[in-house]
């Protein structure tokens, strides 16, 4: 537990250098970094494949030296010859839920993954590190780049046809979010424009996004694939598609992810981004969320806009999964450890989340209103004053026990929000707060 608290107070410390000046050490142009994580549930090594540059940066320009979370990854920017911090990025990583998966305890596997940073005039030195689910530190890569490296492939000339669908300022000034077409023909084209609207429509129709809109940006960006809809091992349906995009991911029917990172990005260069949504051309349910990493949801399942917005809640920011099954090979978040997601406690540091939101003499746990009938009762009912109350459950914040994945030990801040069910209108509060905190912290506000 000490341990825990003295690796994280460092590495905030080594965040909370003087803010800096975007132009004094970077151009408008973009270095990225392709990795390769191996290992298995007890070891992780993290491999640099190779290195591109890209034309802009699409990425924040204020709070450049500090993280928004924490994050179950870190890569952090030096300057080569003063050691000064001068740019951090946090996130997480598909490697890292594998890690908690059973077939980690079997095999060594590894996963690609790439972190994009501004890219420097200097020499830097660039660290990644890798957090495990105590937040200790589990890998570390540390090299140096030199930007007059020959090696330093660019990319990026010719970018994937693309056009905003919504704009409503710079990209420095804006959270920039990529669409990117997935298991869409050349044929589907105009499907996917309109598909792509409809995800803005559901992103921001729900409230913070709402009242935040004008600032963001959204591009959609028209990648072709050769074929329909993406893989589906369990079906023994082999696609070939834009982004690999495949059902099954650890071997869970509805987790659709992508392993092919270094490709995706391929298909991204040279358009400015800050946030990544696959949307997928099927109408199977399916998708998921990876924090500063990617989002994925499937367009023609009945719940696309619902769904969408709770995987958006993971991958912008940070959001933990309110809902419980007790179904994980081992606990996702140790009961001994306070999770650095804003939206779930385990108490070990209850100060830092959402105290300060609780009324007082609320009880912890806080037990559910019983008056709040189940959902099954209210649409088997047809029950509108039982669903108003589930509605209005979601502005009512307590600390009320089963959350990320565990039923005991594990707190949220309402009975039911948009990050535990998808029925209701809203976020809870707590959530609402960190879609703020998020927006204004890469908006520079
Ligand atoms: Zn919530």
């Amino acid at each position: 537990m000490k341990k825990r608290v003295l690796l994280s107070a460092a590495l905030f410390a080594a965040f909370s250098a003087a803010a800096q000046n975007y132009d004094d050490w970077f151009l408008d142009k973009t270095l990225r970094l392709d990795y390769v994580i191996a290992g298995n549930d007890k070891n992780a090594d993290i491999y640099l494949q190779s290195l591109a540059s890209t034309p802009g940066w699409g990425g924040r320009r204020a709070n450049l030296s500090e993280p928004y979370l924490e994050g179950n990854g870190q890569i952090t920017v030096r300057d080569a010859e003063t050691g000064q911090v001068i740019y951090v990025q946090t996130y997480s990583t598909l490697f890292q839920e594998w890690q908690t998966e059973e077939e980690a305890t079997k095999v060594n596997k590894a996963f690609e993954a790439t972190n994009l940073v501004p890219f420097p005039k200097k020499p830097v030195e660039i660290t990644v590190t890798l957090t495990d689910n105590h937040r200790k530190e589990s890998a570390r890569l540390t090299h140096t780049v030199d930007p007059s490296d020959i090696l330093i492939r660019p990319k990026g000339e010719n970018p994937t046809p693309h056009r905003y669908i919504m704009k409503n300022g710079s990209s420095a000034d804006c959270v920039d979010i990529a669409l990117v077409a997935e298991g869409y023909t050349e044929a589907d084209s105009a499907k996917f424009l309109l598909d792509a609207q409809r995800a803005v429509d559901a992103i921001f129709t729900h409230e913070p996004f709402q009242s935040l809109k004008d600032r963001f940006n959204v591009i959609a960006v028209q990648a072709v694939s050769e074929e329909k809809s993406p893989t589906m091992p369990r079906k023994g349906q082999w696609h070939d598609t834009a982004v690999g995009t495949h059902y099954d991911t650890f071997y869970s029917d509805r987790y659709l992810m992508s392993e092919e990172v270094h490709h995706l990005y391929d298909l991204l260069a040279g358009i400015p981004f800050d946030q990544v949504i696959v949307l997928v051309n099927a109408d199977t349910y399916g998708g998921g969320g990876i924090f500063n990493q990617l989002t994925i949801s499937t367009t023609d399942h009945p719940t696309f806009k619902n769904v969408l917005v709770h995987e958006f809640g993971h991958g912008y920011a940070g959001l933990a999964d309110e809902y419980f099954y007790d179904d994980g090979f081992v606990p996702f978040y140790p009961l001994d450890t306070e999770p650095w997601e804003p939206n779930i406690t385990t108490m070990v540091d209850f100060d830092s989340k959402w105290k300060d939101l609780v009324p007082a003499g609320t009880p912890v746990p806080t037990p559910p209103d019983p008056n709040i009938p189940s959902l099954r009762e209210i649409y088997k009912n047809h029950d509108k004053k039982g669903m108003e109350l589930l509605n209005a459950c979601t502005q009512k914040v307590g600390v009320f026990e089963g959350g990320g994945y565990t039923s005991k030990g594990v707190f949220r801040p309402v009975q039911e929000c948009r990050m535990k069910i998808n029925e209701v209108e809203n976020f809870c509060p707590v959530c609402t707060r960190a879609i703020i905190r998020a927006t204004d912290f890469y908006t520079g506000r």
